[in-house]
């Protein structure tokens, strides 16, 4: 199916209030142009100097998300370029982001990735370490925290609601407090072959890439793992 197939289908699918972000990784300027070209405005990249590079040729009025795991020596780049930053996952990243985004005077939106399997394998906070991440976030001055994302383990339907699920309670629990630099709007969750469950346990915006896009041949697999 061609990139506009894929996303009328996929438009069809959701509601108007939820995010699509495509996610464009490992995909030539081309294919983005066409996605530009049908209306798509949020693009989601993984890698910073890829995302550098797209950003400097596409148009401004792009939103884009940053998913991948960020290196805090790569976090300058990013200032006053990137819409999001999905994948806060270490207090150290946190100042980081804080403290560059400072120096330009510019406010970083940030989601705390939450590690909800508990994968060796996978960036993000747990559950129990939310609290304390939180009071650093407090702390803050250029960091606003707009709600949380995951990267779920692989796993079957049923599974995977299970984690979405815990994820919906952890958002509405953080959802009925206040918190200084904190709002919940976004809970980013759901891919290409999970995003219908994801969406029927709550996420309100979601990540595809092959589902849009084609399939990845090189290395585009989750680097944020
Ligand atoms: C690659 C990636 C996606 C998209 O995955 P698909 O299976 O191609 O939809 C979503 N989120 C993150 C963090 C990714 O790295």
């Amino acid at each position: 199916m061609s990139i506009e197939e894929n996303l009328n289908k996929i438009k069809n699918d959701i509601s108007k209030d939820i995010t699509l972000v495509a996610v464009s990784k490992t995909k030539p300027i081309e294919d983005l142009k066409i996605a530009y070209n049908l209306g798509q405005r949020d693009f989601g990249e993984n890698k910073v100097q890829e995302f550098i590079d797209k950003e400097e040729s596409l148009p401004k009025d792009i939103r884009w998300h940053f998913i991948g795991n960020l290196q805090t020596n790569k976090v300058k780049y990013l200032v006053g370029k990137v819409n999001l930053i999905h994948s806060l996952s270490s207090i150290k990243l946190l100042k980081k982001i804080d403290e560059e985004f400072a120096k330009k005077d510019c406010i970083a939106n940030v989601l705390i990735q939450i590690n909800i399997g508990r994968e060796e394998t996978k960036g993000g906070i747990f559950e129990e370490d939310i609290e304390s991440f939180i009071n650093e976030v407090e702390a803050c001055n250029n960091c606003k925290v707009k709600g949380i994302m995951t990267i779920i383990p692989k796993g079957n339907d049923e599974e995977n609601r299970y984690y979405f699920k815990k994820m919906k309670i952890i958002y509405d629990n953080l959802s009925k407090k206040s918190y200084k630099n904190i709002t919940m709007e976004i809970l980013s969750m759901g891919m290409t072959h999970d995003y219908k469950i994801a969406l029927e346990e709550g996420s309100n915006l979601i990540r595809v890439g092959e589902g849009i896009f084609g399939k990845r041949n090189i290395i585009g697999g989750l680097t944020n793992e």
